[in-house]
């Protein structure tokens, strides 16, 4: 069954095919944990859950792998806790939480591993060590740094040369490094920030680097998918081909890369001072986080996304007409319309296009792909009540309360309620709906 992506590193759409179908591997680069995330941040979240369920439905839920890492030592880190005036742990461990609790209520799975940065910094050290045997990066005043000039190829996924890089890029100048654009592998570390013994002196971790170790520990030396939003291409997944790749003999880390679109909101970047910057805590105490979810699949994930309140109300509406329908199910059929859309670059917006029957609305639910919630119970439910049936109870229950029996009036309407159907006396009589 075909399943096309975009590779970033190819720059083609090219049918996909994993290097062990027994083991399909994907890593995707998740939050730095220092601050409530925003609906910016749950976008690859929901744009990769979308390809770990394809990817499950297509090799089987017991053969795909999907890493999403916790980094949980950086500088921004250290400055908040400071601020708070809690410890580094305390913030972390907090943030962490509430991210994994919000993007539940988006509707994800959780990943097959979720690996926190600061439980392996000794495969950090290790790649660090094989990247300074390889002449890949060396010591200099208690740093270690990647030496961008020994890859030839470095710029690859960017597509920039080192000039470019240079010209276009806020480069931290520092005397002990050879190139402008060389980066840090690992870094000193005062004795009141997280620090680990090294080679090289007590210190802390680059952020590339972190990346290295947990895709290696967990998907080996090449795995199928790596992912993140556009922002990480450049320098982040660079340095991260550099490093792997330069410890790994060359051998390429990921075949596919891929990466979403930035998220807008109301035509301009999301900032607090802007007063548009919208927490996914936040929205979630509005909106139900399926209408966010579908909202944000509306749109093709390599495609910009202008997030606007409109938009969301638009996105509840259509849900809610969907939950109307009444058309008995028919067998989901894995070759339909939704399902091609989906296979062809997760074409989400082609797929949502396709919903307009009740079937394909089944297999849109089973791969989480509208919600998660009950999405399918609902039109599930829907579905196998007998609408004639309902009828025929809501007179039986007019007549036994014409005739006072309010005992058997009840009956009929607690009997209903077991099985979801929800009674509503109105001056039009009476008329029911599904339990929300
Ligand atoms: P960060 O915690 O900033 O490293 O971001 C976590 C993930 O969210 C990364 O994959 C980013 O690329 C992604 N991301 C951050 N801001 C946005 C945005 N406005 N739109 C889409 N993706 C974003
Ligand atoms: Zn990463």
């Amino acid at each position: 069954m075909s399943l096309r992506l975009f590779n970033t590193l190819t720059k083609t759409k090219d049918e996909f095919a994993p290097l062990d179908p027994a083991n399909v591997r994907m890593y995707v680069c998740g939050p730095t944990v220092y601050d409530f995330a925003h609906i910016g941040n749950a976008r690859p979240v929901i744009v990769f859950d979308v390809l770990f369920r394809l990817l499950r439905h297509v090799y089987g839920a017991g053969h795909v792998t999907y890493v999403r890492n916790i980094t949980d030592v950086d500088d921004k880190i250290n400055a908040r806790a400071a601020e708070r005036g809690i410890s580094i742990r305390e913030l972390t461990e907090e943030t962490a939480r509430i991210y994994e609790e919000d993007v539940a209520g988006l509707g994800n799975l959780p990943p097959s591993v979720a690996p926190r940065a600061t439980e392996h910094i000794p495969q950090m050290l290790r790649i660090i060590d094989r990247l300074v045997d390889a002449g890949h990066a060396y010591a200099a005043d208690g740093h270690v740094l990647f030496d961008v000039s020994s890859k030839a190829d470095y710029g690859k996924l960017s597509r920039r040369s080192l000039d470019e890089m240079i010209a276009g890029s806020r480069v931290e100048v520092a005397p002990y490094k050879k190139n402008p654009m060389d980066f840090v592998l690992w870094k000193p570390s005062e004795d009141a920030l997280p620090g680990w013994d090294s080679p090289w002196g007590r210190g802390r971790p680059g952020w590339h680097i972190e990346c290295s170790a947990m895709a290696g520990e967990y998907l080996g030396e090449c795995f199928d998918i790596h992912g993140g939003g556009i922002d990480l291409q450049f320098p982040h997944h660079e340095n991260e081909i550099a490093q792997s790749e330069g410890a790994n003999h060359g051998h390429p880390l990921a075949k596919v890369w891929m990466h979403n679109g930035f998220l807008q909101v109301e035509g301009e970047k999301m900032s607090k001072s802007l007063g548009n910057f919208y927490t996914i805590r936040d929205l979630l105490a509005d909106w139900p986080g399926e209408v966010l979810r579908f909202n944000m699949l509306r749109t093709h994930y390599r495609q910009p996304i202008d997030f606007t309140l409109a938009g969301l109300r638009e996105s509840w509406k259509t849900l809610e007409r969907w939950y109307e329908v009444t058309e008995p199910l028919a067998d989901s059929s894995p070759d339909g319309e939704f399902f091609a859309a989906l296979r062809d670059d997760l074409n989400t917006p082609a797929a949502i296009a396709s919903l307009h029957q009740a079937d394909e609305m089944a297999l849109a639910g089973g791969l989480g792909f509208l919600g998660f919630s009950n999405v399918q119970l609902k039109i599930a439910a829907k579905t196998q009540v007998d609408t004639v049936a309902i009828a025929a109870a809501i007179e039986a229950r007019m007549a036994a309360k014409a005739t006072k029996n309010f005992a058997e009036s009840d009956r009929i309407r607690d009997e209903l309620l077991a099985k979801g159907v929800v009674l509503k006396d109105g001056p039009q009589g009476t008329t029911w709906e599904l339990k929300k």
